[in-house]
């Protein structure tokens, strides 16, 4: 039996995809590797990346906080940010990086040090993410039907 995959944000529902051999998503003590089968589990999300591969397809994304659950082969996730990788607006997250750098640098205008910190890893995570998907469609690799990875 393969995994489904639902990922909601409150916006917008990201993607729904079946058949998938292994989900890996940033849980917010460490990477969790849900293959089917798994055991019913309900946990909290991190800032970090998610995969899901079908055969040779991989999906891949940015995910910020949240919750997982799995049970009975689907894995739900309801994150309170979620990008796939070709979503993701490089100039936009050189920007945001730039900015939550350099308000911790100077720790000007009494800042949120936590919410600032935890922008700056979104906008890394967010660079990394996109960096690696437009290096790997440059290679040619197959995305999911729907991405253009
Ligand atoms: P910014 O300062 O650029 O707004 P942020 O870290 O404050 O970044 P978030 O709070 O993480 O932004 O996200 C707000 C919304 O904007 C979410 O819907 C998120 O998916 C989207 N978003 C933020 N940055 C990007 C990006 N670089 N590319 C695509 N979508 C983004």
């Amino acid at each position: 039996m393969p995994l489904k995959l639902d990922i909601v944000t409150p916006e917008r529902t990201v993607l729904s995809e079946d058949g998938l051999d292994i989900v890996i998503a940033p849980g917010s003590e460490g990477q969790l590797g849900i293959l089917p089968s798994h055991t019913p589990l309900l946990t909290t999300l991190g800032i970090g990346e998610l995969r899901a591969r079908r055969g040779t397809e991989e999906l891949t994304m940015v995910i910020s906080g949240g919750f997982l659950e799995v049970r009975n082969n689907v894995v739900t996730i309801i994150a309170d940010v979620a990008e796939r990788a070709e979503e993701i607006d490089i100039d936009r997250a050189r920007g945001a990086r730039e900015r939550a750098a350099s308000s911790l640098a100077t720790r000007e205008d009494d800042i949120d040090v936590a919410a600032t910190q935890a922008a700056l890893r979104r906008a890394l995570m967010r660079l990394r993410v996109a960096e690696r998907y437009t290096r790997r469609a440059g290679s040619g690799r197959r995305g999911m039907p729907g991405s253009t990875e």
